[in-house]
């Protein structure tokens, strides 16, 4: 997922998706064109397009402080956290394992809305006061708003559906009492799933009875915390099947390499339209120099087929490429997922050892499924 990254913070990197500026403009329009001039009809226009920036802001912050909760309370549990991404009304702290025990679960799942509810608290408490000292309106405004936008990402995010926090609280809830985290993990899939599909069905309810607008944003968060759902527990799944599953003990050796100078006919005909493999090392004087397959030599029109060697438009072998053969295979999926690398290669000593492909990995995570490992 690509972002922009706005810097460290408390040590975490801070990096905010793409879809966060175009939210960030919807979030300011609506409450600059809608909420505050219809909860304050003294305000002129510029008063609300400012106080509408503003709180946007602090929205943005409030979910940032939202996970950095999450993170601070996984890092106290010796979880690396590699950052934090925020998408859309969340965000997301990036953690490389699942939690150790169930009790790290708890407490870096039950941090996050309890965070939110104390802002929310404390906003309301500030507007409140600043009611009594008769402070100018836009400031009461803000606070106003800051508060009820943490009530309800606190009490959002205490829906018990996985992936979200009530739903990870209920995962260490079950963990807990059967000591197994796919079962558990499984359980509060489904939950997040039926969260999700009842969003939905509070979207389509809305739609009919005349508020499309926010119906369509309730329709688009279920659908979303629906897919979520079902994915992370893919997830925990294959990272369970991979889990102390070395490089080496996935790779092939039997993938051919191909010599540089081979042409691109001869390549296709002898080896993609024969051999399973869909991407292939390129040699040249013993060494790999490269990485050719399916994408690299449909660049190159048919009637030059005969003429072009592969070694033309194979892919340079860079650190993008090698793996080490004692790394972890869900390191190996992870890179490979990226979608950028068709095969990595095991080298040792600039030595080819092997190439892991991403056949490979799911071969090996479907069968120890079925084999119930
Ligand atoms: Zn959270």
């Amino acid at each position: 997922m690509g972002g922009v990254k706005l810097g460290k913070l408390l040590g975490f990197d801070i990096t905010i998706d793409w879809s966060w500026l175009l939210i960030f403009f919807l979030v300011v329009y609506t409450l600059a064109n809608g909420y505050f001039p219809r909860l304050y009809p003294g305000f002129d226009i510029a008063t609300s397009w400012l106080v509408g920036v503003v709180a946007a802001l602090l929205l943005f912050g409030s979910v940032l402080v939202h996970e950095l909760s999450h993170s601070v309370v996984a890092r106290s549990h010796g979880t690396p956290v590699k950052g934090i991404m925020l998408f859309l009304f969340g965000g997301m702290s990036q953690t490389a394992e699942e939690p150790k025990s169930a009790k790290e679960e708890f407490w870096t799942a039950i941090v996050g809305p309890a965070t939110s509810l104390g802002l929310g608290a404390f906003f309301y408490m500030i507007g409140g006061i600043g009611i009594i000292l008769n402070w100018p309106e836009p400031l009461v405004a803000i606070c106003g708003y800051v508060a009820l936008i943490n009530f309800l990402l606190g009490a959002f995010n205490l829906a018990p559906g996985f992936p979200l926090d009530g739903g990870r609280v209920l995962r260490s809830v079950i963990w807990a009492a059967t000591n197994d985290l796919t079962k558990s993990t499984q359980y509060a899939s489904y939950a997040g799933q039926a969260v999700g599909y009842g969003l939905m069905a509070v979207g389509f309810v809305e739609i009919l009875t005349g508020g499309p607008i926010s119906g369509l944003w309730l329709i688009f968060i279920g659908w979303f915390v629906t897919g979520a759902a079902r994915t992370s527990y893919q997830q925990v799944l294959i990272r369970q099947a991979l889990s102390g599953v070395r490089v080496e003990q996935v790779m092939t050796t039997d993938v051919p390499v191909i010599p540089a100078e081979t042409s691109v006919r001869k390549f296709i005909d002898e080896h993609l339209l024969r051999h399973e493999y869909s991407c292939y090392p390129v040699t040249s004087d013993g060494h790999v120099v490269g990485v050719v397959g399916i994408e690299e030599v449909r660049s190159v029109p048919s009637n030059e087929w005969d003429v072009t060697p592969v070694g033309r438009v194979a892919h340079k072998v860079n650190s993008e490429y090698k793996i080490s053969a004692d790394e972890d295979a869900w390191n190996a999926l992870a890179r490979l997922a990226d979608g950028n690398v068709c095969r990595l290669l095991v080298m040792e000593n600039d030595q080819l050892k092997g190439t892991i492909g991403r056949d490979a990995v799911f071969r090996l995570v479907q069968t120890k499924l079925q084999l119930g490992l």
